[in-house]
């Protein structure tokens, strides 16, 4: 029984981190998705209520999702780690700007418990662009984020992003 720990803001959930979970719930018998506290970016649009929403909401547009579970958690990753007896974080690559940050973070966790092995899934091509950031910077000028948010939230994602003129 092998279980994976998919963590990030998720902020908002976009179809490039369903890609990932989608891929992972293949992979590994269980997937947690954690919407965890970063404290590099502390100042998440949506609060963790919504994250957490969104992305149980997104879920439901895989076929795959039974052995995926939503979780939150803002201590140390390692420690959430043990607690649920996890054999593998899993991380999204994009491009080479997230492997520096992603590369170093797992070292780190490894260095804090040996168990923890960090496992890295490319983006699929369709996404190597796509992240939260940009999700939002479009949508507040009421550009369309269509393609990039799960269809199960976009209304919800774009009525709380809209900039009220
Ligand atoms: P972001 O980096 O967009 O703010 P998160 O912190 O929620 O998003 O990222 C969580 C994880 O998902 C990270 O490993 C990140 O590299 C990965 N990820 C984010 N967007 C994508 C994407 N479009 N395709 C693949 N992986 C992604």
């Amino acid at each position: 029984m092998k279980t994976a720990i998919y963590p990030g803001s998720f902020d908002p959930v976009t179809y490039g981190h369903l890609d990932i979970i989608s891929r992972a719930a293949k992979l590994f018998d269980k997937v947690i998705v954690l919407v965890s506290f970063n404290p590099a970016k502390p100042n998440c649009f949506f609060s963790l209520e919504e994250r957490m929403e969104f992305v149980r909401r997104a879920l439901s547009e895989l076929k795959n999702a039974e052995n995926v579970e939503v979780d939150s958690h803002d201590g140390l990753l390692v420690d959430y780690f043990k607690r649920r007896e996890a054999d593998v974080i899993v991380k999204g690559l994009r491009a080479m700007s997230d492997f520096e940050a992603e590369f170093q973070m797992a070292l780190v966790n490894k260095d804090l418990h040996y168990k923890a092995e960090t496992v890295f899934l490319a983006a699929d091509v369709t996404g190597t662009f796509l992240s939260s950031s940009m999700v939002k910077q479009i949508a507040a000028f009421g550009g369309d984020v269509s393609a990039f948010v799960p269809h199960t939230i976009i209304n919800d994602v774009k009525t709380r992003l809209e900039i009220k003129k």
